[in-house]
């Protein structure tokens, strides 16, 4: 079930759905996400669901990855993206195929650790990843293009908007029960949001666990 016509499955789930970068389409064809999730569950890593990844965390659906990654890439320069919430690793490493240097925060040990492992079995090696708490962003990497959020912040973040390049991108889950996810460009006018759609994340968190 993690065959190549289960990733071609997926694949073209994701253009019904409305990706259309072939760039995404792509990279969402090689990186094998049954590679992010416990072998006892790895038969549905390839399904439309989020799936759990131990400490009450999810991996999320590979459309909301594939939206994201999709929001990400459009930015001027694909240098520098900070991810708030690395989890299993898997969007991480759907970056890490597109930017020249993915930071990534965690801010439970546990699954930060497990991702460090992953991403280094699986040669991902362009990517700095931390264990800590992502709210107030990472100044090691900062300015950065692109700076996603995996997890839902209960109010838009601005202060993380210091820590973008002229240009750059934020895009992030918001809200409670009910989420949003928005995007805010850095413009030569100042910051502009555009709300695009309903979404379900984990909330964020402060501190460290
Ligand atoms: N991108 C991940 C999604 C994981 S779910 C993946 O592909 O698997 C979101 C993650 O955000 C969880 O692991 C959660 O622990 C983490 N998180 C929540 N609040 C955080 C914070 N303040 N700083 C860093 N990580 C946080």
């Amino acid at each position: 079930m993690t065959s190549a016509r289960t990733r071609t499955r997926m694949i073209e789930r994701l253009k019904s759905q409305g990706i259309v970068s072939s760039e995404v389409l792509g990279i969402m064809g090689e990186v094998p996400r049954h590679a992010f999730v416990d072998e006892a569950i790895s038969h549905k890593a390839y399904d439309d669901m989020s799936l759990p990844i131990g400490h009450g965390q999810t991996i999320s659906q590979p459309y909301i990855v594939a939206r994201m990654t999709e929001l990400a890439i459009g930015v001027a320069q694909r240098e520098r993206v900070l991810e708030i919430g690395t989890g299993c690793g898997y969007q991480t490493t759907v970056l890490a195929q597109f930017f020249k240097t993915v930071y990534s925060i965690e801010r439970i040990g546990g699954l930060a650790k497990q991702a460090r492992e992953r991403l280094s079995t699986l040669g991902v090696l362009n990517t700095r990843l931390r264990h800590g708490d992502g709210s107030r962003g990472l100044p090691d990497g900062a300015p950065y293009d692109v700076i996603m959020l995996t997890a839902a912040a209960p109010v838009v973040p601005e202060a993380l908007i210091a820590q973008l390049k002229p240009g750059g991108r934020m895009i992030f889950p918001v809200g409670g029960e009910i989420q949003e996810l928005r995007m805010i460009e850095l413009t030569t006018d100042g910051p502009v949001e555009q709300r695009l759609e309903k979404v379900r994340f984990v909330p964020l968190l402060p501190g460290m666990a």
